[in-house]
């Protein structure tokens, strides 16, 4: 009454093993290979932990034209920016063309204004660089 037949499944799981090898007589190739199946890697072992740095944290944050409240990359302070404007490109051909049109004493404006040149921040801890706002 005992039933002896041979299990279906053993031959599905030989189907995956692709080895054209022949398995040598007595050896039962579906109990020896189930080890070996359980063994499947679950992908790459995750063996190397990244700690990266804070995505929120890197050079040349946005930053608006007034200071801006970041955390420094340098010295990772909690920090309101310092700024320093820089006269760009466009701040000398403003003055160049207020020069042009003889505006001479309107020359010096766009070096006044400082919607017309670039708000460097600064580390104020620090000094480190954080970023520019280009006007
Ligand atoms: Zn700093």
């Amino acid at each position: 009454m005992d039933k002896n037949g041979p299990p279906p499944t053993y031959s599905s799981a030989q189907s995956g093993w692709t080895q054209p090898q022949q398995p040598p007589p007595g050896w039962t190739p579906a109990q020896n290979y189930q080890p070996a199946q359980t063994y499947q890697p679950s992908g790459p072992a995750p063996a190397v932990i990244i700690t990266a740095q804070p995505t929120h944290v890197h050079y040349n944050a946005p930053v608006g034209p007034v200071s801006s409240r970041v955390i420094c990359p340098s010295c990772r302070a909690d920090v309101h920016t310092k700024l320093q404007h820089e006269p760009t490109t466009q701040t000398h051909l403003m003055a160049l063309c207020l020069f042009c049109f003889l505006c001479w004493p309107c020359v010096c404006l766009p070096y006044c204004m400082d919607s017309c040149q670039n708000a460097n921040h600064y580390c104020p801890n620090c000094n480190a660089f954080i970023g520019t706002y280009q006007s």
